[in-house]
């Protein structure tokens, strides 16, 4: 602004105004920086959104990871174990291993692949390099069903580097129960399918009274079938399977889940059209509040085991 000032002036008048705007402009900054105006207005001091949300004793966390198309969840128990569950698409895999460094992530505890769909496993491989985790859970498939994917070699290339065995994710299988908190497979169970979205580990955490329902991509087959079959589906937060799309999140289904929120994970103008208009006006009929990782960025629950709360404007992993 100063210097267009002094270019503009010109003889003497010009001169003496030049002066008086430089005069102004100093006083200008003396104000804004002895009255803190200077920390509201200069962009280098505009506060960022901080990636890791400090996690008091006790305190359990989901995130809801940001990774365009696709799925990607962290968790933080309260005893300080780190759970991830899938890692978005190929594109998003240095995004997302870049995300859980600035997490001060060393190492993965366990990391659970719901199903081996490239928008699930695509982030996996580079993942895997950068944090080997103690336990790898994914679904065992139907040989018909057994991708042929790079990124599902690429991934199987990296569990082996790694040394990493896979444990077979199932429902009954109870990979977590420590302090109050349990981390559970309701799904797959026995069925055969025809589409891999219905051999995804359905996943549900519990800690204290809050519960957490993660769906994978799973279809309404599987929902009946965990309504048929009795399983635990109340929770707090449902993880919409499928990514909103009207595969999933049948009316019974989320009658039984009787969530208070629920977490739709998707990429921005995608392809695919998720999530599909009938499932916002089914949770929303349902007074379910909906937060979406395309247009919210990524999101963390936090609960003590009594309260809950959602945080949003969190850095995402991926900037289309
Ligand atoms: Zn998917």
């Amino acid at each position: 602004m100063g210097k267009r000032t002094t270019r503009k002036s010109s003889g003497k008048k010009g001169a003496w105004g030049g002066l008086f705007a430089g005069i102004f402009l100093i006083l200008l900054a003396w104000i804004t920086r002895s009255t803190g105006l200077w920390e509201m207005l200069s962009p280098e001091s505009t506060p960022a959104a901080s990636l890791s949300l400090p996690q008091d004793a006790g305190e359990l966390q989901v995130w809801y990871i940001d990774i365009g198309q696709g799925d990607s969840q962290y968790i933080r128990t309260p005893s300080g174990k780190d759970i991830l569950i899938d890692a978005g698409d190929t594109y998003a895999g240095d995004s997302l291993v870049s995300w859980l460094q600035d997490q001060g992530i060393e190492k993965l505890d366990m990391v659970i692949v719901t199903h081996p769909h490239a928008d699930h496993i695509g982030g996996m491989s580079a993942v895997l390099q950068a944090f080997p985790p103690d336990v790898f859970y994914m679904p065992s498939l139907p040989e018909s069903q057994i991708p042929t994917s790079r990124c599902y070699e690429e991934m199987l290339l990296a569990l082996e580097e790694n040394g990493n065995k896979i444990t077979t994710a199932k429902a009954g299988v109870i990979p977590l129960e420590e302090e109050g908190l349990r981390l559970e497979f309701l799904a797959p169970g026995t069925g055969t399918y025809d589409s891999l979205n219905n051999y995804s580990a359905v996943v549900r955490l519990t800690y204290g009274e809050r519960n957490f329902l993660f769906m994978g991509d799973a279809e309404t087959p599987v929902e009946e079938e965990l309504l048929a079959n009795h399983s635990p589906l109340q929770a707090d937060v449902l993880k919409c399977g499928h990514h909103g799309s009207n595969t999933s999140t049948s009316l019974a289904f989320l009658k039984a889940v009787s969530p208070s929120a629920a977490v739709i994970s998707c990429g921005a103008d995608n392809e695919y059209g998720h999530p599909h208009e009938e499932i916002l006006t089914r949770l929303q009929q349902a007074s379910v509040t909906i937060y979406r990782t395309d247009t919210q960025g990524t999101l963390c629950a936090v609960t003590n085991g009594h309260s809950l709360s959602f945080h949003t404007d969190l850095p995402s992993a991926w900037e289309d």
